[in-house]
């Protein structure tokens, strides 16, 4: 099971009723955040997520609306006595300033190690740490700045039948094994192989994060399929559509149809401009464009 939540909706600053964009991860005990803007360990504290919990940082870009919370979120996790090293991926070239943030954050109790992403094509890799079915990718977005959208997408093991398991002899302490696809020789030298105390394939959970750019047609390829799909919104009035692109924006109309051509099985929208005080009033317009539209707030949850 993930638990995914949105713990703020909001671009630019936060507000008294909405804190700044990132999301939560909760996999098997363990988390992903992703990006930190302002404030944010107060918002995950808000919205019930366990900080400690947290073994990678994915960081979109370093507009401060996505970075600034990183001292007071590093400072808290130490606070919560974590020993354990910390993972952050960011895009290639913004290693120093993401850095010189840390000069404020005195004797930290962890090791943080850096990973710094392709800005000019996709990549992927393996979150080991998290779930060695976990792979995440990213792709470049058109941005103000170098700028990356992230997938993550769960790979699941077929169903175990224990009682299959039991008919055939096989002991309890080799199911584990046989779960993760190997084999196992009983006594009477029978060889027992995964296929034969499994089930159907389970699909895999795919969610696709994507925030400050401009809508192009690559964003619905990466979100092909996507379970959850969240996406910028800046604003829902047509008439500040040139602007927001120029400015490597979108509305939530164009989230809509990205969503709606990626075949997504749902759309969260997300990063707010403060001066688009009233976001739920478009909701029914939207959903003429995309029926699984939900247009978040802070503290959006959801399990799959
Ligand atoms: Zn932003
Ligand atoms: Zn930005």
């Amino acid at each position: 099971m993930t638990d995914i939540c949105l713990i703020g909706t909001g671009g630019m600053m936060p507000l008294k009723e909405r804190w700044l964009t990132s999301c939560y991860i909760e996999h098997e005990g363990k988390a992903v955040l992703i990006d930190c803007g302002e404030g944010t360990q107060i918002a995950l504290t808000c919205a019930d997520c366990k900080i400690s919990r947290i073994d990678i940082l994915l960081i979109t870009h370093i507009h401060a609306d996505h970075i600034s919370g990183l001292p007071g979120f590093l400072l808290s996790l130490g606070n919560a006595s974590r020993t354990e090293p910390l993972d952050i991926y960011l895009p290639q070239g913004t290693l120093t300033a993401v850095r010189g943030l840390l000069g404020i954050c005195d004797r930290l109790p962890f090791e943080i190690f850096f990973h710094e992403l392709p800005i000019a094509e996709p990549t992927s890799f393996i979150a080991e740490k998290i779930d060695p079915m976990l792979e995440i990718c990213t792709l470049p977005l058109r941005h103000s700045t170098r700028c990356l959208g992230y997938s993550l997408t769960f790979r699941r093991k077929p169903v175990f039948l224990p009682e299959k398991a039991k008919a055939l002899g096989v002991p309890v302490r080799e199911w584990r094994k046989l779960h993760a696809g190997g084999s196992v020789t009983l006594e009477s030298g029978e060889n027992i192989t995964a296929e034969m105390v499994t089930g159907e394939s389970r699909p895999a959970v795919k969610l696709c994060y994507v925030t400050d750019t401009l809508p192009f047609n690559g964003i619905a390829k990466f979100a092909e399929n996507a379970d959850l799909f969240i996406c910028e919104g800046m604003y829902g009035e047509l008439d500040k559509k040139q602007s927001m692109n120029k400015k490597g924006h979108m509305l939530m109309q164009d989230a809509c149809r990205l969503a709606k051509s990626a075949g997504a099985k749902r759309l969260w929208l997300t990063h707010y401009s403060p001066a688009e005080k009233y976001p739920q009033n478009f909701k029914k317009e939207l959903s003429r464009i995309c029926e699984s539209v939900v247009v978040s707030a802070d503290g959006e949850k959801i399990s799959l």
